[in-house]
């Protein structure tokens, strides 16, 4: 275990909220409290919105896409994305301290996905505004002796509501603001409650050192997850996009149907690793099992269930076992620590809740299980790995969002297949084998949005993501991500 880390970055965020063009505190006056989940203090605090500043922000979102050219100005979206970018960039040490300090990532996670890559990440969407074909001549038609010249348009939805998690928070906020803004719809961010920094600083900068007309990025924070319905109910807003559990999924769903909202949702998973009998299990499998408990396992296309042969099913337990025992679990500001807190002490409560339902329903439990020695302060546990699961017990069906392992063994490649897709997600999952073409056999049938071939690494801001079944509808990233915040306008005139 690690120790704790002296003298790290202070985490400076910014407490107001950025609606129309300002920044503002609640109407109400109220705010709540950041907790730095690894230590349990508060941080500072953040504007505490009601409906009524969400209403606010709705309507000049609405004001900004109505009436200015935002939505048409391609080459202005393009700057004012690559003047993001920049500012970004500029702030990037004040971000990643707060990504640490709020959401208890692990600092060596900021090199990466959770601060570098997404401001790196806008130079791809500022591309994409300016270079994008928004129109398609479709060949001429012959209707009635009269030929006609047909042009299919792409133009920006509209008004698009952005709900995001606590897990990945300025990844997420900046992978449905970078595209949709892109797009050129404007845009209400609310955040997660449990990371509101990472979206307040992002409109801070947005405001102070981009060009982005009033209105066009919003950011209303809130402890009250039901400010959210505003935002999916209000018929000013034309599309919601959605990132965080399948619960709320379905709740948004429900409640964007009243005005038939376009929804785009990117919910959770619960991802099957594959290694069939031919792989090099030793260098596979220890990854593999590490890569459960980065940021504490709360990361939807984890691979969270580890199949294997059953003709050497113990050795990949122990080196499962002893990949988990290789995690330095500890202050997220050490550069060694890959696991980290929990975000919260309801997320930790609920990870021990499935630890206990997997006791109680049989499972072996190999290592772990509880809270590390010496971290009773902030939200740790322990790298856990459960073996002689059953396919259909609650810990091998449900989305944990720990550092939590389960193992199931599988008599074929068929067998594998079949338990890789006895799931009620489809977002991710893995496949290893000596022989490539094997591999990619089993792949092509699991039924989920990416899968890793091989240890071959999917994410980019270029490769479609998203889930089948209960894991999403629609795509975030790559030309496909893009279209997801355009809509389809078809035209036709006589030719000559
Ligand atoms: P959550 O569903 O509890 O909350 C997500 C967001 O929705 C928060 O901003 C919350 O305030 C808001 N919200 C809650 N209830 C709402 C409602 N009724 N109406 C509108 N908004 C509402 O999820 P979480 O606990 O913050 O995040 C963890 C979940 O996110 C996991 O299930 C994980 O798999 C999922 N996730 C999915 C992806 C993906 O790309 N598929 C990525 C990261 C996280």
């Amino acid at each position: 275990m690690s120790d704790t880390v002296a003298g790290h970055p202070e985490v400076r965020g910014e407490e107001r909220m950025l609606i129309g063009g300002e920044l503002h505190g609640a109407l109400s006056g109220k705010t709540f409290p950041n907790v730095d989940p690894a230590t349990e203090e508060v941080l500072g605090s953040t504007a505490d919105a009601s409906g009524e500043d969400m209403d606010r922000a709705i309507a000049a979102a609405r004001r900004a896409f109505d009436e200015t050219s935002w939505s048409t100005d391609h080459a202005f979206r393009r700057r004012c994305l690559e003047q993001l970018q920049q500012a970004m960039e500029a702030h990037k040490e004040e971000l990643r301290a707060v990504v640490v300090g709020e959401a208890g990532s692990p600092l060596a996670m900021t090199y990466a996905v959770q601060v570098e890559e997404p401001i790196a990440d806008l130079t791809y969407w500022a591309d994409m505004a300016g270079s994008y074909s928004y129109e398609r001549w479709l060949p001429e038609r012959e209707v009635f002796g009269q030929r006609h010249r047909r042009l299919v348009a792409r133009e920006a939805v509209g008004v698009v509501g952005a709900i995001t998690p606590w897990n990945y928070p300025l990844y997420l906020n900046v992978a449905k603001v970078g595209p949709a803004l892109a797009a050129g719809n404007t845009v209400v961010l609310k955040p997660a409650p449990d990371t509101p920094w990472s979206a307040t600083l992002l409109g801070r900068i947005a405001l102070e050192e981009t060009d982005l007309p009033p209105g066009v990025l919003n950011v209303v924070t809130s402890s009250d997850h039901l400010v959210g319905e505003v935002l999916t109910g209000d018929p000013r807003v034309d599309m919601v996009t959605f990132t965080g559990s399948t619960a709320t999924g379905r709740r948004i769903m429900a409640n964007a149907s009243a005005t038939v909202k376009k929804v785009f949702l990117e919910l959770g998973g619960k991802s099957a690793n594959v290694v069939l009998d031919d792989a090099d299990m030793a260098s596979a499998i220890p990854m593999s099992a590490i890569g459960v408990c980065t940021h504490a396992g709360q990361g939807c296309a984890i691979t969270t269930r580890l199949l294997l042969p059953r003709s050497r099913y113990e050795e990949g337990v122990e080196l499962a076992a002893a990949g988990m025992g290789n995690v330095a679990v500890g202050d997220p500001w050490d550069p060694s620590v890959l696991q980290g807190p929990q975000v919260s002490a309801r997320q930790k409560e609920r990870v021990l809740g499935y630890i206990e339902k997997g006791r109680s329903e049989g499972a072996r439990l190999v290592t772990g299980g509880g809270v590390p020695s010496g971290l009773d302060r902030g939200f740790y546990l322990e790298p856990t790995l459960f073996a002689d699961v059953d396919p259909k017990a609650t810990i091998a069906q449900e989305e944990i969002f720990g550092p939590v392992l389960v193992v199931i063994p599988f008599e074929d490649d068929e067998d594998a297949v079949r338990i890789a897709n006895d799931s009620a997600y489809g977002l991710s999952g893995a496949v290893t084998s000596a022989s490539e073409e094997r591999a990619l056999a089993v792949a092509r049938r699991i039924r989920t949005g990416t899968v890793s071939v091989n240890g071959g690494m999917w994410f980019a801001p270029d490769v479609p993501f998203g889930g089948y079944r209960q894991s999403g509808v629609g795509r975030e990233n790559g030309v496909e991500g893009f279209e997801e915040y355009l809509e389809v306008k078809a035209m036709a005139f006589p030719a000559g």
